[in-house]
């Protein structure tokens, strides 16, 4: 039986993560997330129900468009199965079971995925673009201020710690409100610091720390790459401008965040 439920929550992540896809193209194009049915963005053309099945409809189409051939980017296919894959890991994770579950570990699940769709959104946003919207980043402020919330009702621990947390919060909206919009001095960085900050409120603290250190590693290995193959003279100055710090975080964040499950569970 839990076959079966792994199997719809598969579906179901894949749903979610054609959606992730629809909200990372619009938004970063001002179209409204549901203004209209998806449609074909070179020939205009509006999907049916069975070209917008998941993972299906792009092996059955060949990863083009039925009617104008226009190739599909295979970034849709990537995010689809991937938060497929995540949520399975999750369910599995929080004991999500036909037989047993408790309420609890059910709101931490979904939680735990409206998490993952904010990292997903902000990370292909962020690939693209190399910007990370503050919509999206909103979004991700939000459910973890609403998740704080949950624990302290739950855990009914020091209520000090959540003010810190969210005091933090406000001063970041302050720098970014004040200082950087008024003087129009870029926030991309301050962008960075909340993204971490949204990682912080989910992931442990090690987790976050292990997170930012293979960011950095896979930054430095993607440079080297670059290099050794000579798109990028060692002599022309190497610019933070143009590396997606989100993408590599938002990545590497979902990874730690499953070895270090997978460690804990050998561990055990
Ligand atoms: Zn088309």
């Amino acid at each position: 039986m839990n076959v079966i439920l792994y199997i719809i929550i598969f579906i179901i992540g894949t749903i979610i993560g054609s959606f992730c896809g629809l909200v990372a193209y619009r938004v970063p194009r001002n179209i409204k997330i549901f203004e209209r049915r998806s449609y074909c963005p070179k020939c205009n053309h509006e999907l049916n129900f069975v070209e917008k099945i998941p993972i299906l409809s792009y092996i059955f189409l060949g990863g083009k468009c039925k009617y104008c051939k226009q190739k599909i980017s295979s970034k849709y296919l990537i995010i689809e199965a991937v938060t497929g894959i995540i949520l399975v890991l999750l369910a599995q994770t929080f004991d999500i079971s036909v037989y047993s579950c408790s309420l609890n570990s059910f709101i931490i699940f979904v939680f735990a995925v409206l998490y993952f769709m904010a990292i997903m959104i902000i990370s292909a946003i962020d690939k693209e673009y190399r910007t990370i919207d503050k919509k999206v980043l909103l979004f991700g402020v939000i459910i973890s201020l609403i998740f704080m919330i949950y624990q302290y009702i739950i855990n009914s621990t020091s209520i000090y710690s959540y003010i810190t947390y969210i005091s933090i919060y406000i001063i970041l909206l302050v720098v970014d409100t004040f200082l950087l919009r008024r003087y129009a001095i870029d926030s991309y960085i301050i962008n960075v610091l909340m993204f971490i900050y949204i990682i912080l409120s989910f992931s442990q603290v090690i987790v976050t720390i292990l997170t930012i250190i293979m960011a950095f590693l896979a930054i430095m290995i993607y440079l080297v790459i670059q290099v050794i193959t000579q798109k990028r003279s060692i002599k022309k100055k190497i610019s933070l401008k143009d590396i997606p710090l989100g993408f590599y975080i938002g990545v590497c964040n979902i990874i730690t965040l499953f070895m270090t499950n997978l460690f804990l569970q050998l561990a055990k």
